[in-house]
């Protein structure tokens, strides 16, 4: 049954504090000592976040842009696109991310030497509590932990803050990824501590339609167990 609420983003708060911190920790870092589906995952979600840098140099430079990154996980796309020079927020709902993602800037920046750029903000806060005007909002592989039934307002929200692009990622509901779900492929073993919802890409289009914008580009990027469907938006009347 899909309640879905307060206690489910509570849910899975504690475990990317916990359990899920230290799998995907592991999952968006560089250690040999993983798994091979949760390589085949890292692998993945590199290609993604590739994709997503991609787009953005193909737009032109992003020294001093305002860039949101809406659960910023470890920081995978933050930290690059602060030391290309943009002004980075990242936020997400776990500190133990959002910390892993300030530590892995300092790392990464010391050994980059020193540039013109300023250190991205990270900070622990929810997607539905964040306010304020960006040029870039990016939401990438995050919208699993939305139901259906919230993932139309959650993207509006998203595009309510955005002022010129933006960009989010979702697992796509097909009929191939529901039989891996539903066979216990997809997302296996300890992540089923948090539910996986996939969505229908018409029905994300649809509300970023209602929103007022219009999807410019679209990719994909499938593994063996990562699904990622990215899109691109800009406002309808630009
Ligand atoms: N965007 C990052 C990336 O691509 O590397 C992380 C992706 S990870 C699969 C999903 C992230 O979303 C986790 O770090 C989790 O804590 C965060 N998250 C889940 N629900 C959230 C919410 N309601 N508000 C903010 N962050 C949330």
């Amino acid at each position: 049954t899909s309640s879905a609420g307060g206690d489910e983003k509570e849910a899975v708060k504690g475990y990317f504090n916990s359990v899920g911190f230290e799998r995907w920790n592991k999952i968006y870092g560089t250690t040999d000592e993983i798994s091979s589906v949760q390589k085949d995952i890292r692998e993945g979600h590199a290609v993604t976040v590739d994709k997503v840098l991609k787009w953005i140099r193909e737009d032109g430079s992003v020294q001093g842009i305002s860039i949101c990154d809406a659960g910023c996980g470890t920081g995978s796309l933050s930290i690059p696109l602060a030391l290309q020079g943009a002004d980075v927020y990242g936020s997400d709902i776990s500190k133990a991310m959002a910390d892993e993602a300030a530590r892995r800037y300092q790392e990464q920046s010391r050994a980059e030497g020193s540039g013109q750029r300023a250190a991205p903000r990270f900070e622990a806060q929810d997607l539905e509590s964040l306010t304020g005007s960006y040029n870039t909002v990016c939401c990438i592989d995050v919208l699993i932990h939305y139901p259906p039934d919230k993932m139309a307002a959650m993207v509006k929200h998203l595009a309510s803050l955005a002022e010129g692009r933006l960009i989010l990622s979702f697992a796509p509901s097909t009929p191939a990824l529901l039989l891996l779900k539903r066979i216990g492929e997809f997302f296996p073993k300890g992540s089923k501590a948090t539910r996986a919802y996939l969505h229908k890409e018409g029905a994300v289009e649809a509300a970023l339609n209602e929103a007022g914008w219009k999807v410019t580009k679209r990719e994909m990027t499938s593994t063996r167990f990562y699904y990622s469907k990215l899109f691109q938006a800009a406002p309808a009347s630009l």
